[in-house]
């Protein structure tokens, strides 16, 4: 299966290019940034601290989090419009900074990679993820 990696910084059209390229190859787009969102909603939903590495790395391996398509499920519940709450913005950026949580979401992201052609969007797909 093959992995092209758009990467690059917060506003620069990531998410704009990687679905019009995955549209025409037929791929699947795969917003890492929406699975980092989907965690930092995980963890308030549990009054987990955005700070306790731990918690949140444990956090991370036990709960489903599957981008399909434009939509993203926790645990099967489409939480795609949730994502985008204030609170989980606020939260995401100290929950993404963990090495631990990188960890566990980078194997479920190369995970991802292995089992289908996909576009996949994010700062450290190119560098980490699929280099
Ligand atoms: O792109 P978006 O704003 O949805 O990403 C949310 C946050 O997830 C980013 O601000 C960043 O903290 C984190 N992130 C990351 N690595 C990625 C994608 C997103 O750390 N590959």
């Amino acid at each position: 299966m093959s992995v092209v990696a758009i990467d690059g910084p917060a506003g620069a059209g990531k998410s704009t290019v990687a679905r019009a390229v995955a549209d025409q190859l037929g791929w699947d787009y795969v917003d890492t940034g929406a699975m980092y969102r989907a965690l930092a909603l995980a963890a308030l939903q549990r009054g987990i601290d955005p700070q306790d590495e731990a918690a949140l790395a444990l956090l991370a391996a036990a709960v489903r989090i599957e981008p399909v398509g434009d939509r993203i499920l926790l645990d099967g519940a489409d939480i795609s419009a949730r994502i985008r709450d204030e609170e989980v913005t606020a939260a995401v950026s100290a929950v993404s900074a963990h090495p631990e949580v990188r960890a566990v979401m980078a194997k479920r992201q190369q995970e991802l990679a292995r089992s289908r052609d996909v576009v996949m969007e994010g700062r450290d797909i190119g560098t980490t993820i699929a280099p």
